[in-house]
């Protein structure tokens, strides 16, 4: 009786072990696309950033082109599934080293390790590309980016992202799809 007993504990013990998982993963991740939620960068950000081992760090923002315009004719739901499925392609096309985060309504936010500005814009190029030819939902989208590498001037991940959301403004404004 009492090797049975132990034995139920184990189990009830692994169950909520995988519950508190299942629990963690809901937690951290955005529901539509996959990728971590706000929170998650908003938490990580900095270990990520600042690990010394991982230097050069890049952060990567960008923006879907003229959403809004999508969402008022096709509509909401037709630009969720858009959503969900830029969410799938940014999950392939990074590594494993890579924070991928829904930062706003259509914009997202990449930490890159190990990657300088140079590496970084060419990976954004290749990003811009492959959404160009995506057609999530059937429809063409196109997508801004805006890149800077952390400095001493720029540590917190709170700057450097400042810094590449102030490129992707820059990006927009030339023109749009473009990084
Ligand atoms: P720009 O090229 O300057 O980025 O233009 P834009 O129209 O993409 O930018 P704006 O910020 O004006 O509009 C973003 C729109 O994204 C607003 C809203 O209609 C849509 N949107 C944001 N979050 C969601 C979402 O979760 N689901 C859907 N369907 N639409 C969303
Ligand atoms: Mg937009
Ligand atoms: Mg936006």
């Amino acid at each position: 009786a009492r090797v049975r007993s132990l034995l139920l504990i184990k189990q009830q013990f692994s169950a909520l072990q995988s519950q508190h998982e299942a629990m963690r993963i809901i937690a951290t991740t955005d529901s539509l696309t996959g990728v971590r939620n706000k929170r998650y960068l908003l938490d990580n950000g900095d270990r990520f950033v600042t690990d010394r081992r991982h230097q050069p760090v890049s952060a990567v923002v960008l923006d879907i082109d003229f959403f809004k315009r999508l969402n008022d004719t096709p509509g909401h739901i037709t630009c969720d599934r858009v959503l969900e499925q830029l969410g799938n392609l940014l999950i392939d096309a990074v590594r494993d080293d890579t924070l991928v985060a829904r930062f706003g309504g259509e914009e997202f936010v990449i930490l890159l390790q190990q990657c300088g500005l140079e590496d970084a814009l060419k990976r954004a190029e290749e990003l811009r590309e492959r959404v160009e030819h995506l057609h999530p939902a059937g429809h063409q989208i196109t997508i801004s980016i805006g890149v800077a590498e952390r400095t001493e001037r720029m540590a917190t991940p709170q700057e450097v992202i400042k810094g590449a959301d102030k490129a992707l403004y820059r990006a927009k404004k030339k023109g749009r799809n473009r990084a």
